[in-house]
Parts: structure tokens; C-alpha cells; sequence
């Protein structure tokens, strides 16, 4: 989406004629903004776990990896679409979140009944009443401090099916800093949430 802001009282056919000379910049930087928001390859890089992570290519038929030592991530299959960004997203979700879930669990004495992982528009994450916890998958893109976070707070539902007192009392207890990781959400989420 492109915007235009004019004051007021500006004639809409002036405006309309300042589009039509800019045009072709626009689409170019619109082109070039979407060329590099898509194009995952080798040399550029991608926000992973609240970093940019750097494309390499791999050599064997193997499947995408990352390696949070070097902040590298190894592919094979060109990501030049919203669709396979998407798909690269995906798939370092579902091999890291799960486990999260599994050591929060663990570590706060909750069972759950399954996880599932998703791109969801607007939430990070939520808890029904058959305790099964749902997660964005676009949380892969934040830092580990707040997937944590947010597992957390999911499986506090499991005790807690609202947000009240207690509720937060039982997220501050293995989340001593979780004001400091909503304030993040507040104020990136949108961004990351735009995959
Ligand atoms: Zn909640």
C-alpha cells in the first residue's frame, strides 16, 4: 500500500497529477521493498530469535537449518516468495517451539494437552479449555526471552482462564521480567507479526 498525505485544502487534481510524475518511483521502490523483504539468499539476512541471521547456501540436499552460534542460516531451496518465507519461518518454528513448551511445562509442573503452531494474524499465542496451547508461528522471529515469555503466559492459563491477579502472579513467578517482554511485544509486534 502506498499512502499519499496532502493538506487539506491542496486541489485533489494536483495531487492526483503529483502520483501520476511519481509513479514510476513509487512502484520502483515498492518493487525493491518487496524484493528484499522475500528474497532469502545466500549473503542477504533474515530476522531470526531478534537477530539478522546470515543466508548461506548449503551444499548437501539437506533440510533448512540455523545455527544460533555463527547466526547463519544454511538452505537450499531459493525462499523468493511470501509463500516459501513463510515456509522457512515455519519450519524453525515447529523444530524449536515445541520444546520450549515442553521445558516451560516442565519447569511450572502444568500438563497440556498438545501444541500446535501457526501463523496467526493478530495473537501470539492462546489456550483452550481442552488445554491445548496454539502459538504464532512468527514468534521464531523474536528473541528467545519472548517465546518464553509467551509460553508461559499461555501455559498460566491452564491455572488461570483470565487475566487477572493471580494470573499475572503465577506468570511473574517464572517470569520475573514479563512487563519488560509485553512492552517488547507492544512495541515491535506489529512489525514481526507482518511476515
Ligand atoms: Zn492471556
Amino acid at each position: 500500500m502506498v499512502s499519499i498525505s496532502a493538506p487539506m485544502r491542496m486541489p485533489v487534481a494536483y495531487i492526483i497529477e503529483f502520483v501520476k510524475k511519481k509513479t514510476p518511483r513509487i512502484l520502483e521502490l515498492f518493487e525493491k521493498s518487496k524484493a528484499e523483504k522475500y528474497d532469502v539468499q545466500p549473503g542477504n539476512r533474515i530476522e531470526l530469535l531478534g537477530e539478522f541471521y546470515k543466508v548461506e547456501k548449503l551444499l548437501s540436499d539437506d533440510e533448512p537449518v540455523y545455527d544460533e552460534k555463527t547466526k547463519t542460516i544454511f538452505l537450499v531451496t531459493p525462499i523468493d516468495s511470501p509463500e516459501k518465507r513463510k515456509w522457512l519461518y515455519k519450519k524453525f518454528a515447529d523444530t524449536l517451539l515445541p520444546l520450549m513448551v515442553e521445558n516451560a511445562s516442565r519447569e511450572m509442573g502444568l500438563k497440556y494437552a498438545n501444541v500446535y503452531i501457526k501463523f496467526q494474524k493478530s495473537r501470539w499465542g492462546s489456550c483452550t479449555a481442552e488445554k491445548n496451547i496454539y502459538l504464532n508461528a512468527a514468534l521464531i522471529r523474536t528473541p528467545k526471552p519472548i517465546i518464553r515469555y509467551v509460553i508461559i503466559h499461555e501455559l498460566a492459563h491452564l491455572v488461570h482462564m483470565n487475566h487477572q491477579k493471580p494470573f499475572w502472579e503465577l506468570v511473574e513467578t517464572y517470569c520475573p521480567e514479563y512487563r519488560l517482554l509485553r512492552r517488547f511485544l507492544r512495541t515491535n509486534g506489529n512489525r514481526l507479526l507482518m511476515i
